[in-house]
């Protein structure tokens, strides 16, 4: 009972493959340069590492690769027969899509009618199940969607004030993205609670950042938008800004939509106001070396943390927890007790000697008797692609 996950981006796939008796990855990877030169494989299986130049010109060739290492020297299955099904992150679900399905050519072509909502994404997602079922036409491929999980929302939370055709012709609303990952780790709280109808908040925090209010398993918002752009500041991305200031600086630069795209997708946020670096890691150093503009930057992401928080503890009447994952979440104590210490008025109270002691998983970080508990929960985004994936083949 195995499960390969495929993540595929314009030139990357990620790969794990998932035992689903243990519900652990057995061996994971990634192609990267797909269309490049220099193409290469990252292989990690066994408790070995290796590094494979080879050529992929195309998706393609990267599945057989991925395929053919994975029944190699190193590998963990004999035959490709071992494989159940393929699990495939799909980035955006429009509102056609609120769970998880079995891919038809139909449905492969709706995920193809999305690609105007994901241009860099969804014809990337498609293009690894394609390939899939042209190199094994035997196995199922089940779609899952960053966006499915925030379907849930209600109107109130997920329309923007624009004219209403806009919606209606366009599609123009908030849709909400890393949704497997908000979904496992409000489960892993609402498990930890032991309270299926626990209000739960969950900062996804990595390059990527969203915040989302889960109420009994269900969202009812979140901070990322029609786009990833939306909310908080991100490694590269801008997040909320006045929408004014985007025709602005457009007008002024003398930028086409195209760049300002870019300006604010892939040079903005924590790359923008610091200058040198999107990395977390470097930011951190930079303030320690006494950097002005890095200590901006960390100030303005806390900052906005903190907002989403308040913000999402009144839509949701109430907080029971507040749970940190991904990059950041999971490594930067310093960044959950920034955030946690401007939040007493809430009922936190927060344990920093915990909090600065790394463990691996769950850990909570609130003193016993805290009103609203804190929880570091590690995400697995793989792991609900894979159970998706295994429950509807099975
Ligand atoms: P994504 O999946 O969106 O690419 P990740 O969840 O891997 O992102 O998070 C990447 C971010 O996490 C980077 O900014 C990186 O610097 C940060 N990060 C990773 N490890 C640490 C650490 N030990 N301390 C602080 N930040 C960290």
């Amino acid at each position: 009972m195995k499960v390969l996950v495929l993540n595929s981006g314009s030139s990357s796939l990620k790969y794990q493959v998932v035992d689903m008796l243990k519900e652990e990855a057995i061996a994971e990877g990634i192609c990267e340069r797909i269309g490049l030169e220099k193409s290469q494989m990252k292989y990690k299986a066994n408790g070995k590492k290796e590094e494979i130049l080879h050529d992929m010109p195309t998706h393609k060739e990267a599945i057989d690769l991925v395929l053919k290492t994975l029944q190699g020297e190193n590998g963990v299955i004999k035959s490709i027969e071992e494989i159940d099904a393929i699990g495939h992150r799909v980035v955006h679900g429009g509102e056609k899509f609120d769970k998880s399905v079995i891919v038809t050519k139909e449905i492969l072509k709706e995920i193809q009618n999305l690609s105007s909502l994901a241009p860099l994404h969804n014809p990337a997602n498609a293009l690894g199940i394609e390939v899939c079922m042209e190199l094994m036409p035997d196995k199922k491929n089940v779609a899952v969607f960053d966006t499915a999980f925030h379907q849930t929302m209600t109107r109130e939370a997920y329309m923007y004030a624009l004219p209403y055709e806009d919606y209606e012709d366009l599609k123009v609303r908030k849709y909400g993205f890393h949704g497997t990952s908000h979904y496992f780790v409000s489960q892993e709280a609402a498990k930890v609670l032991n309270n299926p109808e626990a209000k739960v908040i969950v900062c996804h925090l990595g390059n990527g950042a969203s915040i989302s209010a889960v109420k009994a398993g269900k969202c009812i918002e979140t901070s990322m938008g029609l786009t990833p752009l939306q909310g908080l500041m991100m490694g590269t991305r801008c997040g909320d800004i006045d929408p004014a200031a985007v025709l602005y600086v457009m007008e002024k630069r003398g930028l086409t939509a195209k760049e300002m795209d870019t300006r604010m997708n892939k040079k903005s946020g924590i790359l923008g106001v610091f200058g040198s670096s999107s990395d977390f890691r470097d930011l951190s150093k930079a303030i320690e070396e006494g950097n002005e503009r890095a200590k901006t930057a960390y100030e303005m992401f806390v900052h906005r943390i903190k907002s989403y928080i308040g913000s999402y503890a009144a839509a949701l009447n109430g907080v029971d927890a507040i749970c940190f994952t991904a990059g950041i979440g999971e490594n930067a104590s310093k960044v959950r007790e920034d955030v946690c210490k401007g939040l007493t008025y809430l009922g936190i109270d927060f344990n920093s000697e915990e909090n600065s002691t790394r463990k691996d998983g769950i850990q909570e970080l609130t003193k016993e008797g805290s009103k609203v508990k804190v929880f570091k929960i590690p995400t697995n985004e793989e792991l609900v692609i894979a159970k998706d994936t295994y429950s509807l083949v099975k």
